[in-house]
């Protein structure tokens, strides 16, 4: 079949869905690559790597329509997009079909089929093409990197000549991939990080990544988990619980990346215009949850804050696209194994097994019908 990745459309949007690595890998199993002049230019890989890794070069997005059979891209389809679709064709790509139901009717009636990247199921099998688990571990560690630019001091302690210099002391809030991304980096730069998360069963994973988890006294035992490793809502009493906890920890933490987000709801504020009046200033507030409305009462979306006190807070939505050259790699490669599911022999041929979990899972239209949601997969 005929692969071809398309030049990102939406402002400030740096990665690519294809590397010449991906398309090397692609090839050997029977396809064609093509992709769009310039597609990769700002994530760093040119037109005349493409080439040499035997890439066709196209010079129009329409053109690149055209020209192939499956189209690969990373962020969701524009409308525009969806109008150059041919009936038949399949579009690979992040989509989030629950909040855009409208692009998912052009695509059904357009006769395309849609893999949704964000749909892989969360199962053993899947980790290979779980995109949203590769930008989040990037999201994490370039959160860190992100805090450490604005944070004026070293993360590890020294003694030098001219006088002893304390750890910078980090807290974590939400231990999921990015969280535990930002765990890891942290504690590597020779922080001394705090990490929360409403999940009792992730303290060991927090541990082993040396930072310390923040236990709360709470008489009840509360199971913060629900279905598939995710957050369910806690309960007010637990929720008051916590804002104490970290009403304590405020004054003393020099960084607070907060991470914490349960599936199809707004972001839970736990870091209030309270807490952020205690912080020392200097210290910084990395909020990962910003395009769900923020962790902290006084994130803004898409921008950097400075208060009055002297806390920055950044609340930035496009972190892996700061990394474009890494996310691009990892992202491809998700492309790429999602691919090589789809052709079982081998041979340049797209077997569309609606049969298989994964590949059910994440199709949302397909056949000239709407697939979203799924059945919950059979296998974990
Ligand atoms: P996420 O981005 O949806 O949420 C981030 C974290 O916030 C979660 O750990 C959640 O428990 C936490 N959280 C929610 N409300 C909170 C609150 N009030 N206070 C503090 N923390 C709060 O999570 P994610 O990174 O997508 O991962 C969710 C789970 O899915 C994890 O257990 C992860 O290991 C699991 N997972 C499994 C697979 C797999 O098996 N293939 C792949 C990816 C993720």
């Amino acid at each position: 079949m005929k692969i071809g990745a398309l030049k990102e459309t939406f402002e400030g949007e740096a990665r690519v869905a294809m590397t010449p690595e991906s398309a090397l890998q692609l090839q050997k199993i029977g396809h064609a690559c093509f992709i769009e002049a310039g597609a990769g230019l700002v994530a760093g890989f040119s037109d005349a790597a493409y080439e040499a890794a035997g890439v066709t070069l196209i010079k129009t997005t329409t053109d690149l329509f055209e020209a192939v059979d499956t189209i690969v891209k990373v962020r969701r389809p524009s409308v525009t997009e969806i109008r150059y679709l041919k009936k038949g064709q399949t579009l690979i790509s992040f989509f989030w079909p629950a909040q855009n139901p409208e692009l998912l009717e052009l695509c059904k009636d357009k006769g395309a089929t849609v893999i949704a990247m964000d749909m892989v199921p969360r199962i053993s099998r899947a980790q290979k093409m779980d995109a949203l688990s590769s930008m989040a571990n990037i999201a994490g560690y370039r959160a860190v990197i992100e805090a450490g630019n604005h944070f004026g001091r070293f993360f590890t302690g020294q003694v030098t000549a001219a006088g002893k210099v304390p750890p910078a002391k980090v807290l974590v809030v939400g231990a999921g991939v990015a969280g535990l991304a930002a765990i890891g980096t942290a504690t590597s730069l020779g922080a001394i990080t705090y990490a929360f998360d409403v999940r009792p069963e992730v303290a060991e994973q927090i541990e082993s990544m040396g930072a310390q988890f923040v236990f709360l006294e709470f008489e009840e035992a509360q199971d913060g988990a629900a279905a598939g490793g995710y957050a369910a809502p806690s309960s007010p009493e637990f929720r008051e619980k916590q804002l104490a906890r970290f009403r304590e920890l405020a004054p003393e933490m020099d960084i607070v990346i907060t991470t914490a987000l349960i599936p199809g709801r707004p972001a839970p504020k736990l870091w209030t215009k309270d807490m952020v009046e205690a912080m020392k200033s200097g210290s910084v507030i990395v909020d990962l949850a910003a395009e769900r409305g923020g962790n902290c009462e006084l994130t803004v979306p898409d921008q950097k804050t400075v208060t009055d006190n002297g806390v920055t807070i950044i609340g930035y939505t496009d972190f892996p696209s700061r990394m474009a050259a890494q996310a691009s790699t990892l992202y491809a490669n998700n492309i790429r194994h999602m691919l090589t599911d789809l052709t079982p022999k081998k041979d340049g041929i797209i077997h569309h097994n609606m049969d298989d979990d994964v590949i059910r899972g994440a199709t949302v239209t397909h056949a000239g019908a709407i697939t979203y949601p799924p059945p919950p997969p059979k296998v974990q």
